[in-house]
């Protein structure tokens, strides 16, 4: 016969009419029994025959108590726990553990869900002790992650010895580009005939881009098509020379001055143009300045650049800032003038515009063109770059192509 004891459950009173009870049929108690509500009991065989008769606890209240001694079940779980993770030989074991134990659908969990049939008035009790065993089992894992990793770095420590003998890795640098190095060659050639390199903002009163460089309201030069308005006042310089504006201000005088900067127009990309390009600005104001001053210093930069070999050529031209303007032209150091593809037969290559200030943007700049006179000149930073290294396309300069810059 199977031993049957009566118990009353601390843990719950639900109602388990029927068969719809939450609980399995058998429960596992302490001590090894088992326990089962009596409705089930209907064909007791079916049952008993599962668990050892004498295992059997049986309750028989008349509203159907039963439950674990939750206590008891932490109690067995944390320490089932305990031995898995200090039996666990790696990080991956103690994963499975953590999984078993913690995981959505771990033991632990399990328990939390079956809260919900324990009696209302027991369920902080019993919810808090199911945190204290999570809260246990959490350390316990923690603690042997810890340990792990202690391990591994005494073993990582014992085996990645750094030769400190070994030549490092080259790390690449980069260098100059093309631009940088042509900019780098004018300054060399100006600062050596005394000038001083000056800069000037990007973002430019129209004020100092047009006006004060004698460009009137109504020329094409201030067309928006052409330039990058901010707003009616305000703009991308299109040139270097408002910088020439800003220095003459200033009232320091004698003034040899270059300005290299970058420059934007409303211009679409293709070999020879850009909407962002640079230009290196040129001023001269002294007394007793004349065009042969111009000449002469533009003849002395175009042989320091090209060769001693190089001649120039002054082109009448018409620029609003200067009087007389010229385009200069240098003779081609691929062919020495002979005429070539490089400088499409015609022996000269057109490196620049300049001229003598006009005596308006002398004015207009605070000084009297009756005591002051000077020369500008603006070439374009590019341009030379171009040339002097014999590339045959602007985009080049600008698509950071390693390949291409490497070269130079
Ligand atoms: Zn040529």
């Amino acid at each position: 016969m199977l031993r049957v004891k009566q118990v009353e459950c601390p843990f719950f009173y639900g109602n388990l009419g029927g068969t719809a009870v939450i609980f399995r049929p058998l429960c596992r108690l302490r001590d090894g029994f088992f326990a089962c509500i009596k409705d089930y009991l209907y064909n007791p065989k079916v049952l008993l025959r599962k668990k050892r008769q004498e295992q059997l606890l049986l309750f028989t209240q008349e509203r159907g108590i039963i439950a674990m001694e939750m206590k008891d079940r932490l109690q067995e779980l944390a320490n089932r726990a305990k031995r898995l993770i200090e039996e666990a030989e790696s990080p991956e074991k103690l994963n499975d553990a953590r999984v078993a134990f913690l995981g959505k659908k771990g033991e632990l969990t399990a328990m939390l869900k079956s809260l919900r049939d324990v009696a209302p008035e027991d369920r902080p009790a019993v919810g808090q002790l199911v945190n204290e065993t999570r809260e246990r089992i959490e350390a316990m894992m923690e603690d042997s992650r810890k340990n792990f990793e202690k391990k591994l770095l005494e073993q990582k420590l014992k085996t990645e010895v750094i030769d400190v003998t070994l030549p490092a890795k080259k790390s690449r640098i980069g260098h100059r580009h093309p631009n940088s190095i042509a900019l780098e060659e004018v300054e060399r050639i100006f600062i050596g005939m005394g000038y001083e390199v000056v800069e000037g903002p990007e973002v430019e009163y129209a004020d100092y881009n047009f006006t004060k460089l004698n460009i009137p309201e109504d020329h094409p030069a201030r067309d928006e098509q052409d330039t990058f308005f901010i707003n009616d006042k305000i703009l991308l310089r299109s040139q270097t020379s408002p910088v020439q504006a800003r220095t003459m201000e200033k009232g320091i005088l004698p003034i040899r001055m270059i300005a290299p900067g970058r420059v934007f127009r409303s211009d679409e990309v293709d070999a020879t143009h850009s909407p962002s390009f640079h230009q290196i600005e040129g001023l001269v104001i002294d007394k007793h300045i004349t065009f042969a001053d111009l000449k002469g210093t533009l003849e002395e930069f175009a042989r320091e650049l090209f060769g001693p070999e190089t001649k120039t050529k002054f082109r009448p031209h018409h620029f609003p800032f200067t009087e007389p303007s010229a385009e200069v032209d240098v003779s081609c150091f691929k062919c020495g003038g002979k005429g070539c593809r490089f400088c499409k037969g015609s022996g000269w290559i057109e490196i620049l515009g300049c001229g003598t200030v006009h005596p308006n943007v002398l004015r207009m700049c605070g000084i009297d063109p009756e005591e002051y006179t000077g020369f500008a000149f603006g070439v374009g930073l590019e341009r030379i770059a171009l040339l002097k290294y014999e590339i045959d396309d602007m985009r080049l300069l600008y698509e950071n192509d390693a390949r291409f810059l490497k070269q130079f």
